[in-house]
């Protein structure tokens, strides 16, 4: 009873919204708060997001940047915005460097012969034809490769088997990700050959779980590789033993410099303000070994059904809903390929955000600098209280690896953070697939953007007028 009657306060309010001037009140605030309050509840039961996720696991599937899989989506993206009634709905394209796997193997030559399970690491050279053997020196650590002496691993495959930390936050990630991202360049600066390491993971299972190679750029590129965390413990039990272990690795894989990519784009036009912007959205783009589902088409989902909600009611938003399906998050490029398209923009783009955490529940909401309190915002805390969010008191430092570069060019950032604690078991794997997706938490995260977008976009607030007044952060 109670949602039929919000909702139709939805319409009749929106309606009553529309002579009211801009400036707060208690009349608009309450107005706010129960229209709000309404588009919440309605978002609980909504199914679009779960539609747009099954849609693009199902239609699309595996969707690497310059993959055909990525052409397909930037098609599927284009005429779902535009299905979904969203206008200047067009794909943006730019060019960006292209990897694509090839045939893959690892064993153990000796002293125990085994098959080990690996999943080539994105953007990691091949081995040369034939495959690489060597000597393994296995370190339990990111640190104790960084303590070993240059030279040390000549002629070696260097083996990081470093355990990731599961926390809700997600923290765990930042501190395990280095021994992949950089693990291969400082085992090659210290003579090796090749790299594997365990896969940066939160489960004990027989998956790997690939993401990109940073190589450095003083640094020869060595062909780098994650094993299963299952292999990575085989291979720490064998080297406890004290003999040699003997490693051999083939990898095949192609790249190009300059590959098409594209930031599907769709708004929901503002009706007073239609030159300020709110930037949303998840990354269109995936990981090869999956449909990726969690990572990233559940943020596809969630910002694209939330902007929708708020451009359904009678009354348009006063300001700018911009959704961006991003091209390349997980290979990179595609915010600054957007920063070079929008710079013009960027000055009335009031805000950006992004969803890519994965499908479950939001526990907390970080607000840009100094806005906490603002007089727009005063609902926020009593609507997401009922989705369990609190309002963090920590400012909103980082929304996404998309939006760093308008981040950077002075937009400021909103931050919802969802619960991790289960992201990692999945992330990057075979196993991000449709059926991880739990449909009533990925629509707990819709009704926290709606009611969020909801009331951004029909406010006035200046994020960043609000920063520069806010107090210095205490030491
Ligand atoms: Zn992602």
């Amino acid at each position: 009873m109670f949602r039929t009657a919000a909702v139709a306060a939805v319409v009749a309010l929106a309606a009553v919204s529309a002579q009211a001037k801009p400036a707060p009140s208690a009349a608009a605030d309450a107005n706010a708060a129960i229209v709000a309050a309404a588009l919440r509840d309605k978002a609980l039961t909504d199914p679009t997001a779960y539609e747009i996720v099954e849609s693009l696991t199902t239609e699309v599937g595996p969707r690497l940047a310059g993959s055909p899989g990525a052409h397909r989506a930037t098609e599927w993206g284009v005429a779902k915005l535009k299905a979904l009634g969203f206008r200047n709905v067009r794909a943006e394209a730019y060019t960006t460097p292209v990897w694509a796997r090839g045939p893959e193997s690892a064993e153990v030559v000796a002293p125990y012969p085994q098959h080990l399970v690996i999943l080539g690491l994105g953007k990691s050279v091949p081995t040369p034809a034939g495959g690489v053997e060597a000597d393994a020196v296995i370190f339990p650590s990111l640190a104790e490769l960084l303590d070993a002496p240059m030279g040390s691993l000549n002629g070696k495959i260097a083996v990081v088997t470093q355990k990731m930390t599961r926390t809700q936050d997600g923290s765990g990630y930042g501190a395990a990700v280095r021994a992949r991202g950089i693990g291969a360049s400082e085992a090659a600066r210290r003579g090796a050959v090749a790299f594997l390491v365990r896969s940066i993971s939160t489960r004990d299972d027989r998956l790997p779980h690939t993401g990109g190679v940073s190589y450095l750029a003083d640094a020869p590129k060595i062909p780098a590789a994650a094993l299963s965390p299952s292999d990575a413990t085989l291979l720490d039990n064998m080297a406890s033993r004290g003999q040699p272990i003997r490693i051999r690795l083939n990898m095949a894989s192609t790249a190009s410099d300059a590959g098409a990519a594209w930031n599907v784009v769709g708004e929901i036009p503002g009706r007073e303000k239609p030159e300020e912007i709110i930037v949303i959205g998840g990354h269109l783009d995936s990981w090869d070994p999956a449909t990726g589902a969690i990572d990233d088409a559940a943020g596809i989902g969630i910002t694209t059904a939330a902007a929708r909600l708020v451009g359904s009611l009678k009354q348009p938003p006063r300001r700018t809903i911009r959704v961006v399906m991003w091209g390349s998050e997980e290979t990179g490029g595609a915010g600054q390929a957007y920063y070079d398209a929008h710079k013009a923009e960027t000055a009335n783009t009031i805000l950006a955000g992004e969803s890519d955490l994965g499908a479950d529940r939001i526990y907390t909401l970080r607000l840009p600098k100094g806005s906490a309190k603002a007089p727009q915002l005063k609902p926020l805390a009593s609507v997401l209280a009922p989705l369990k969010i609190f309002i963090n008191g920590q400012d909103a430092q980082f929304a996404g690896s998309d939006t760093e570069e308008i981040q950077k060019a002075g937009v400021p950032v909103v931050s919802f953070a969802q619960d991790a604690s289960r992201y990692f078991d999945i992330h990057h794997s075979a196993d991000d697939t449709l059926d991880k997706v739990d449909p009533e938490q990925l629509n707990q995260n819709v009704a926290a953007w709606t009611a969020f977008l909801y009331l951004v976009a029909n406010s006035d607030i200046d994020f960043r007028a609000l920063a520069v007044a806010a107090p210095a952060a205490k030491p």
